[in-house]
């Protein structure tokens, strides 16, 4: 329609369990490009996570605060119906190594096969960020190492509460 403004809204799914600054990253990047960015936060059954879904959520807000046009939401279900739903035009992942390219490029196709009007783009982190997983933060914090340096302050202190409560 004339005159109409189209939105460019981009939807950023994972598990982020929780939010690394590898994550934070790819969000600094991708914002500058999409108008508004929606992280989609996986309810993901079979997978059992560390922080509940309300907690993964909450931990994204608090380190996205400086990111004006990103937010925040939980989904379970179909990818291609919520993309459909929030009238996405594009999936953001990132990319860290050659291990996640497979793995991504698979979803991709299968995302494109569903949704075929929409993409994935890929981002990749900057290098002091590759070599940081969700899983390998948490298996450093649980056994006590500082994870000071690769997680939001937010992050860092809702490991160590999660640390106090197990021990
Ligand atoms: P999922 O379980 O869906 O892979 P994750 O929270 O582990 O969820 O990751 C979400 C997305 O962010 C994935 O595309 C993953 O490759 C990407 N990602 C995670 N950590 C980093 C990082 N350090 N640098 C770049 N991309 C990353």
């Amino acid at each position: 329609m004339e005159g109409a403004i189209t939105v460019r809204l981009a939807v950023y799914p994972g598990s982020f369990d929780p939010v690394t600054n590898g994550h934070i990253d790819i969000l600094e990047k991708s914002s500058k490009i999409f108008d508004e960015i929606i992280v989609a936060v996986i309810h993901n059954v079979t997978k059992k996570a560390l922080f509940s879904l309300d907690e993964r959520v909450k931990l994204i807000e608090e380190s996205t605060r400086h990111l004006s046009n990103v937010r925040v939401d939980a989904f379970s279900g179909l990818l291609a119906n919520y993309l459909e739903d929030k009238q996405a035009c594009a999936i953001i992942r990132g990319l860290r190594t050659v291990t996640d390219f497979e793995y991504e490029m698979h979803m991709a196709m299968m995302n494109k096969k569903l949704i075929p009007n929409i993409d994935t783009m890929f981002f990749m982190s900057d290098s002091q960020y590759t070599f940081i997983s969700s899983s390998a933060v948490k298996e450093a914090a649980l056994l006590g190492g500082d994870v000071g340096s690769l997680v939001p302050p937010v992050v860092k202190t809702g490991l160590e509460e999660k640390m106090m409560n197990d021990g």
